[in-house]
């Protein structure tokens, strides 16, 4: 077998799939270097502070986990205590599993000791004399590697590696739906619904009282209702407040009841929320076996898909690596 810790791998993006890898490259003998646009880690497993303890889930709002392996997972969050089992009462023929105490606590042991550049943007991959040059929004010179991971949304990543024909191609073939969330607190409880309303109507997907989750704050009645990626799509470039008016006056309607006073409302656009059609492999490689791209959108739109994609995407590096077993999947 290689010295691992020779070969330089650069991982793109810090949500379940990349932190997955990098934690799994790390475990044998790899030295990932993870870069990460935001100020933190979680990618869609996404929580907002809005005031002293007050939290929104405006993203991911509970995991199942199906197979093994996520299964084992899920359990050691479980038993740290860095996840919990999430039980409304009109709910559920799974067990749903949230963050403690917010959604990206399920990923933060898996960080642990991971060298992470966040507010680090990669802009640009450039492959040159063998090696492939990673351009950054920050100051950092440009990093060469010998192999570079992505695990972002699949336009994002269409666009970054659009000089890679064969992966372009395939990426193509990936569809991703916005998905506009609206975050309130009332200054009473909302009484009479359900904690959880799936489906709701046409155009409002979820509706889930945040407050109820385990390990949040109940100062405030905190909810967070998704759009419909029908809707989404169709109010996509409004700005935040215009979106947060339309879905507040949709949300009455859905709930069949008025609603208490506002103490503070916000909304978020995902661009890329939700995979609507996967790629059907969990990552795509270059004939070369040095580049890997990967994320949710390969096997579904479920969090446990990007775990699946960051697994395989971390056993290809490895065998590459070794020259062990072919690394591409599509
Ligand atoms: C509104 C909503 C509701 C959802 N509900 C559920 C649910 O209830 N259950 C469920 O299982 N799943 C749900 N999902 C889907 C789930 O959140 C995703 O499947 C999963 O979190 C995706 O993980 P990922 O690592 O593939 O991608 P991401 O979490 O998107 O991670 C990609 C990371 O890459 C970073 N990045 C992007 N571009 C760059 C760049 N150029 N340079 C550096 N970093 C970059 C991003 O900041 C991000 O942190 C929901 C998603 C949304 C948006």
């Amino acid at each position: 077998m290689s010295d691992h810790s020779t070969s330089k791998i650069a991982v793109i993006g810090a949500g379940m799939a990349g932190v997955t890898s990098a934690r799994l490259l790390q475990s044998r003998g790899f030295r990932p270097t993870v870069f990460e646009k935001s100020r933190g880690i979680g990618g869609r497993l996404a929580t907002r502070r809005a005031g002293d303890a007050i939290t929104f889930d405006h993203g991911a709002q509970y995991i199942t986990a199906r197979s093994a392996p996520f299964q084992s997972a899920m359990q050691l969050a479980l038993k740290t205590g860095a996840a919990a089992y999430w039980r409304p009462a009109n709910a559920v023929t799974e067990d749903w599993i949230v963050g403690t105490p917010a959604m990206n606590a399920l990923i933060k042991p898996s960080a642990d000791g991971l060298n992470i550049r966040l507010a680090t943007t990669v802009t640009a991959v450039v492959r040159a004399a063998g090696r492939w040059h990673v351009q950054t929004n920050g100051n950092d010179p440009d990093d060469t590697f010998d192999i570079v991971v992505s695990t972002i949304p699949s336009p994002q990543a269409g666009r970054l590696f659009a000089a890679e024909h064969a992966i372009a191609t395939a990426l193509n073939r990936v569809v991703m739906a916005p998905c506009w969330a609206l975050m309130v607190a009332f200054v009473t409880p909302l009484t009479g619904v359900d904690d959880v309303i799936e489906s709701a109507s046409d155009d409002l997907a979820c509706i889930s009282r945040n407050s109820a989750k385990p390990g949040r704050s109940t100062a405030q009645d905190c909810w967070v209702v998704h759009a419909s990626p029908a809707w989404s799509t169709r109010h996509l470039e409004l700005d935040r407040e215009q979106a947060a008016a339309l879905m507040l006056e949709m949300l009455p309607r859905a709930l069949g009841r008025p609603l208490p006073q506002i103490a503070q409302c916000h909304a978020h656009r995902w661009r890329y929320a939700r995979t609507a059609a996967p790629l059907g492999a969990p990552f795509i490689a270059n004939d070369e076996h040095t580049l890997f791209v990967g994320g949710d959108w390969c096997m579904g739109a479920r969090v446990e898909a990007a775990f699946e994609s960051g697994a395989a995407i971390a056993a290809a590096v490895a065998g590459a690596v070794d020259g062990t077993h072919g690394a591409a999947a599509v």
